[in-house]
């Protein structure tokens, strides 16, 4: 995508502060550390558009990432640091429930590690989109960690464990060596077509 063309929009907190939908939104989520700050740099040509950074527990919110005048790429708020409070896990539910309940139009992307099996908040999250009914694909992050020869494999694990259709397998995608990023940029232009 044009690197000019993405810029930080907005940054929501609380549900009271998503916007109401307008434009298609891709909306970009995965356990905390996945490589999902990586990825949308990476998609968005942008390096420093996101902060990458190993710190789990940043306050948890939505950002908004204009694209051009066609829609918005949503970073939503990872999941899975085991030791987050309880009522960091109850405010995490209640923003990315109030994001998807608003219906905007946009598939979402599901981050999954390549060397990891899908976990509690993987499996809420495919069937959250199930339930409100938001189209998805999933993207293997890291695929530089293993060999190339292991991505079929894991990307057919990955479509049994999480209930995949034919046609939905998982791309694999490095943010080091610059795999899969077409592949990922291609699915997020159709949906913001
Ligand atoms: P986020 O917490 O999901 O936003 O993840 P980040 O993008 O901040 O990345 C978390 C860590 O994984 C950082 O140390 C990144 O440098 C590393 N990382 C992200 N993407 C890749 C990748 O494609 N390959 C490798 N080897 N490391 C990555």
């Amino acid at each position: 995508m044009k690197p000019v063309s993405a810029r930080l929009e907005r940054v929501c907190v609380t549900p009271s502060q998503l916007p109401a939908p307008t434009l298609p939104e891709v909306a970009v989520i995965g356990r905390s550390n996945v490589g999902k700050s990586s990825l949308i740099n990476a998609v968005l040509g942008r390096r420093g558009l996101m902060r990458v950074s190993n710190t789990p527990g940043r306050t948890q919110s939505v950002i908004f990432v204009g694209v051009g005048e066609r829609g918005y790429v949503v970073d939503l708020p990872g999941y899975g640091f085991a030791r987050a409070p309880r009522a960091a896990r109850a405010a995490w539910g209640r923003l990315v429930e109030a994001y998807l309940v608003r219906g905007a139009r946009g598939a979402a992307c599901l981050l999954m590690d390549v060397r990891r099996e899908p976990g509690e908040g993987d499996l809420m999250m495919v069937d959250y989109f199930r339930q409100y009914g938001r189209p998805f694909f999933v993207v293997m992050t890291k695929a530089d960690k293993v060999s190339r020869g292991e991505w079929k494999p894991r990307a057919q694990a990955l479509s049994k464990a999480l209930d995949l259709g034919p046609g939905e397998s998982p791309i694999p995608f490095s943010a080091v060596s610059g795999e899969g990023v077409k592949n990922v940029v291609k699915k997020i232009e159709e949906s913001l077509a």
